[in-house]
């Protein structure tokens, strides 16, 4: 492996992959993400911000982002622990 890792300028999948760490850390959050972003009648996700409560264009197609991230936690928690061994504090933001 010989991954170029320089602090700045991290790749879309890094920074999913550094959500996704902070999210396992949170593990109420992540059950109240997938509680909330689920699917109505139609397939559009019925989750705050996402769907049609209050905000947003009702149009959000299930699974929203919300959604896959904190599913993607989810599965972090389970395969590696909450801490998943590679936790590491986020030093620029
Ligand atoms: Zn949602």
């Amino acid at each position: 492996m010989h991954a170029d890792r320089t602090e700045n300028r991290r790749s879309p999948d890094e920074l999913w992959a550094g959500l996704v760490r902070e999210m396992a850390a949170m593990p109420d959050v992540v059950a109240n993400l997938l509680r909330e972003h689920q699917p109505d009648d139609h397939g559009f996700c019925r989750g705050n911000g996402c769907g049609t409560a209050g905000r947003g264009v009702p149009t959000r197609r299930w699974p929203c982002s919300l959604h896959a991230l904190a599913a993607a936690a989810a599965d972090a928690v389970v395969r590696g622990g909450p801490a998943g061994g590679t936790v590491r504090s986020q030093q620029d933001r």
